[in-house]
C-alpha cells in the first residue's frame, strides 16, 4: 500500500451467495468486529438485488455497495440484463467487470469488459476490473504478457481522468477459490507490472494514484503479507468475504504502516 498516493481499498464479492435478509445481520456482525479507526474504502459487491439492502445496511459502518456486472448497453431490450443508469440509480458506487467467472462462464473477452468499463464510467460508478492469468499461462511464463494486453484493452479508450475512478483488480485465475494464494512476492511483481503499463500509457502521476487490488484466496491470515507489499492497494476478496469475522480482520490488516 501507499496511501500517500492512492486509496486503498477492501471490497468483498458475494457472488451468488447470501439473501437480502441476511444483509443486516452481516453488517451488524461485521461492524461489532471492525477496527475502531480504518485506513481503508470498504466496498460489497453483491448480487444487484441486494444493492439497495446493502445500501441502507452499510450506512452504520460505512461499507459502500457495488454490483458484480453489468451491460455494456444503456437500456433497450436485452433481457436479463442490468445497465449501468439502473444501478447509479439505486446508490450502487462500484461494479465489478471482467471478473474472471464472467469471462470463462460468459465468454467475455477484452472488448466487452472494455466497453463496459466505459458505461459504468459514463454514469460515475468506480469500475473494478479484473484481470489475471491462467495456470498454463504462469507456467508458461505468459503472465505479464498476457496481463499487460489485458490491461491495456481493458484501459483502451479511457482518459485519465476517468481512470481515476478506475480500480484494478489482479486475480490470478489459478488462486480465485481455490485456497492457493499468490506469494506476496508473485502478487507484487505483477502489481508493479501492472502500474508499469499503466504508467506506459497516462504517465507516472496517473499510475502513482491508481489503486490496484489483489485477489483469490486473501483471508484472515495472509491478508497483512499481501497488503504489506508496495503496489498492493487492497484486496477483493471472496470467499473470505462471507464471513463477517473475516473480513473485518482483513479491513483491520490494512492499519499498517
Ligand atoms: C473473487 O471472487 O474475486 C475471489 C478472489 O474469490 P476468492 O477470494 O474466494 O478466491
Amino acid at each position: 500500500m501507499n496511501r500517500k498516493y492512492r486509496k486503498t481499498v477492501i471490497a468483498g464479492n458475494w457472488k451468488m451467495n447470501m439473501l437480502a435478509s441476511e444483509v443486516k445481520p452481516f453488517i451488524e456482525q461485521l461492524k461489532e468486529n471492525m477496527p475502531k479507526t480504518r485506513a481503508c474504502d470498504v466496498v460489497l459487491c453483491t448480487p444487484a438485488v441486494m444493492i439497495p439492502t446493502m445500501i441502507k445496511a452499510g450506512k452504520e459502518c460505512k461499507v459502500a455497495a457495488g454490483g458484480q456486472d453489468v451491460s455494456k448497453y444503456e437500456k433497450g431490450a436485452y433481457t436479463g440484463e442490468v445497465s449501468a443508469s439502473q444501478l447509479a440509480d439505486i446508490g450502487a458506487k462500484y461494479c465489478i467487470v471482467g471478473h474472471s467467472e464472467r469471462r470463462q462462464y460468459h465468454g467475455e473477452d477484452d472488448m466487452l469488459v472494455n466497453a463496459k468499463a466505459k458505461a459504468l464510467l459514463a454514469k460515475g460508478i468506480s469500475p473494478i476490473i479484473c484481470v489475471g492469468e491462467s495456470l498454463e499461462q504462469r507456467e508458461m511464463d505468459l503472465t505479464m504478457e498476457y496481463v499487460d494486453y489485458q490491461v491495456k484493452a481493458a484501459l483502451n479508450g479511457i482518459d485519465a481522468t476517468q481512470l481515476r475512478r478506475c480500480i484494478i483488480a489482479y486475480e490470478p485465475i489459478w488462486a480465485i477459490g481455490t485456497g492457493k494464494t499468490a506469494t506476496a512476492e508473485q502478487a507484487q511483481e505483477v502489481c508493479e507490472g501492472i502500474r508499469a503499463v499503466i504508467r506506459k500509457i497516462y504517465g507516472a502521476r496517473p499510475a502513482r494514484a491508481v489503486s490496484i487490488l489483489y485477489g483469490g484466496s486473501m483471508n484472515a491470515k495472509n491478508a497483512y503479507e499481501l497488503l504489506a507489499q508496495p503496489d498492493i492497494d487492497g484486496g477483493l476478496i471472496g470467499g473470505a468475504s462471507l464471513k463477517p469475522v473475516d473480513f473485518a480482520t482483513i479491513i483491520a490488516a490494512t492499519n499498517q504502516e
